[in-house]
């Protein structure tokens, strides 16, 4: 057993304790991971705040990381301590239908399929003062050491910076995915993105690594845009500085709404907002926010009657165990810069603080 410091939400709402927590060793198909740095992603909000579907206090949110295996548990054979990987949030199996069928990212064996906030065999790894504690997405990054089956983990280039890539883990990846696996952005296209927290920059870093050749950035924080303008964006729009919807004012723009909307913000009104700004029969949105759970959507049928495809994606579409080791290549190649993403660098002990910058849309 390993005792080391984590962030404890031990009910809805309240702020993260840092505690001393007992980390028990991994069982068959585990592994043990020390964790160098996680990121912190809107959904580790939803989390926080009771909004997260199925989730259970006491837990150890994160699921943005980066770590070393420190071991491993019987009959693990692709990671061996010492190995440099990324948490999955989405883990991939490669046996189920879903991990075998090569337009799926989905597995059948995740914690999504069957919702649980305790590992596969229905057990925690964690306990805090006597209690057990829940894991989240079976990754519970903001721990210094964690456990996590094999099949979520995937190993990466020996020479990646673990304080940049952990954002492979899930804002770099959705965003980016979003754009070249989900929308399937084509050359020359124009595209609207939603919402520029870290994952919606990812989807103007793939909207323009795909070709596309108008990229409207669409937020109400406009200190949002000088980081959009670097990373790709040609246009930067606030609603709040029009009369008309924005799905007017998208659509005045560039003739017949754009070719590809995507809603990375997590609300009713800016989803129907982004489907309604893409053209009415070609046009392709893609839901990336994440609503509160038990929450409806509804909408005019004719929105979707004209032709219009309306679709959502889980970390980017990618079949992550395959594909973040191959991300992580091309950042180190230079492919791009996933290092702008990066705003602030906390000491663990102010994750707090860093939630607080969140909220600030800092
Ligand atoms: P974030 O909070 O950093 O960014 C959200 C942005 O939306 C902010 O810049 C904010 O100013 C802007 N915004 C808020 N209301 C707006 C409005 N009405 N109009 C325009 N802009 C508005 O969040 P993030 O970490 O980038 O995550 C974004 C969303 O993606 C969250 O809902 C998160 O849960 C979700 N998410 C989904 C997946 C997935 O696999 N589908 C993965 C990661 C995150
Ligand atoms: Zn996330």
């Amino acid at each position: 057993v390993i005792r080391c410091r984590a962030a404890v939400a031990w009910a809805a709402g309240k702020p993260l304790s840092i505690e001393e927590v007992e980390v028990a060793p991994p069982k068959a198909g585990e592994v043990r991971i020390k964790i160098v740095a996680t990121g912190i992603c809107r959904t580790d909000e939803h989390l926080l705040q009771g909004c997260f579907p199925n989730a259970e206090f006491p837990v150890i949110p994160g699921h943005e990381g980066a770590g070393i295996v420190e071991s491993v548990g019987e009959g693990v054979s692709s990671l061996k301590p010492g190995d440099k990987v990324i948490p999955l949030c989405l883990p991939q199996c490669g046996e189920c239908s879903f991990c075998l069928n090569p337009e799926s990212n989905f597995c059948q064996k995740s914690h999504i399929s069957e919702a649980q906030n305790l590992l596969p065999d229905k057990t925690s790894r964690f306990t805090c003062k006597g209690k057990q504690i829940h894991h989240f997405l079976w990754v519970s990054t903001f721990a210094e050491y964690t456990v996590i089956p094999e099949y979520a983990v995937a190993k990466i280039d020996a020479a990646a910076p673990l304080d940049k890539v952990c954002l492979f883990g899930c804002g770099f990846s959705t965003g980016y995915g979003a754009a070249i696996n989900t929308a399937k952005v084509k050359p020359g296209s124009t595209c609207a993105i939603f919402g520029l927290g870290g994952v919606g920059l990812s989807v103007v870093m793939g909207c323009k690594a795909a070709g596309a050749s108008r990229i409207i950035a669409v937020d109400i924080n406009k200190d949002k845009f000088a980081k959009a303008k670097e990373l790709g964006a040609t246009d930067c729009i606030n609603p709040r500085d029009f009369q008309k919807p924005i799905q007017e004012v998208l659509t005045e723009m560039t003739g017949q709404g754009v070719d590809y909307s995507f809603e990375v913000i997590g609300h009713a009104d800016t989803m129907i907002a982004a489907l309604a700004s893409c053209n009415m029969n070609t046009g392709i949105c893609v839901m990336v926010g994440e609503l509160d759970s038990g929450s409806e959507i509804s909408i005019d049928p004719m929105l979707l009657l004209t032709g219009r495809t309306w679709k959502g994606t889980v970390l980017g579409g990618w079949k992550m165990r395959d594909a973040i080791p191959k991300l992580v290549s091309s950042y180190l190649d230079k492919k791009f810069n996933s290092d702008l993403l990066i705003t602030h660098t906390l000491p663990f002990a102010k994750v707090n603080e860093g939630f607080e910058l969140l909220r600030a849309g800092k």
